[in-house]
């Protein structure tokens, strides 16, 4: 569905990508792992449109999109998750959650059937995680860091993306709290979401995905599946030690 070729990307004067070859099938969850700075999230905002690759193509569903803006990568499917979550503090859940709905919409006025339809759906993501129903009226703002990124992922959700990219949604959260959204996360794969998993967190990456990418300095350093990657002695010694 999305294949990366040879992508260089600058952040000023640092070349952070350098050389990245990726691909992600519909309905699968590849996770790339990588430590602080390798350039993951580099990586998700040169998909996403934010930052313009030097080098290489980008193909989603074989149509190059590596020079699009992105807000144009964003009406075509492909929503970033922001690694701080992007939360607007003075809104309360309920209305970040519609908030999520607009990219997919042509006007701001939105018509009523469709206005249903948004409740609807806002009720099939309090199904998925339901705390954020005991909180709809609370500010985002006060939510916990679990709450936050739980909110997040179901705005993401709303913009009915066709790939959803995630940075480091287990960034600073009590491992109960991962675990709760990692399970959400492979059940939204399981229900035929695509998703790139950007994390630090090697060890809760690699049991739900797919398939796995290793970063480091802006390159790929291994690549396999998951269960390959959890054996090689390489990632015990360089990720899986600390988690
Ligand atoms: P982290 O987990 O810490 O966010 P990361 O793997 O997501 O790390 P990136 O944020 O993509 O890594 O950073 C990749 C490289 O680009 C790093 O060397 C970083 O210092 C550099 N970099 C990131 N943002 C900028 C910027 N705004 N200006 C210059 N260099 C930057």
């Amino acid at each position: 569905m999305l294949t990366l070729k040879d992508i260089h990307t600058y952040r000023s004067t640092i070349h952070a990508l350098k050389g990245v070859d990726l691909q992600i099938d519909k309905g699968s969850l590849v996770a790339v792992i990588g430590a602080n700075g390798a350039g993951k999230s580099t990586l998700l905002g040169t998909i996403a449109g934010q930052y313009s690759p030097k080098q290489g193509t980008i193909f989603f569903e074989n149509k190059a999109m590596e020079k699009l803006p992105a807000e144009i990568v964003s009406r075509m499917g492909i929503n970033l998750v922001p690694e701080r979550r992007g939360m607007f503090a003075e809104l309360t859940v309920e209305e970040s959650i519609r908030l999520g709905a607009y990219p997919r919409l042509d006007s701001l006025l939105i018509p009523a059937n469709e206005k249903r339809r948004i409740e609807e759906e806002m009720e099939q993501m309090y199904q998925l995680f339901p705390r954020l129903k005991e909180r709809r009226r609370q500010l985002a703002g006060t939510l916990s860091g679990g709450e936050q990124q739980m909110l997040a992922i179901v705005r993401g959700l709303m913009a009915h993306p066709r790939v959803l990219l995630l940075d480091e949604p287990s960034l600073g959260l009590a491992p109960l709290i991962v675990e709760e959204i990692f399970d959400r996360l492979y059940q939204l794969k399981q229900s035929d979401m695509t998703i790139i998993l950007v994390e630090q967190n090697a060890k809760a990456a690699l049991q739900i995905a797919d398939y796995a990418y290793v970063l480091e300095n802006g390159r790929i350093k291994l690549e396999g599946l998951p269960q390959h990657l959890l054996q090689d002695s390489r990632i015990r010694d360089a990720y899986l030690s600390s988690h």
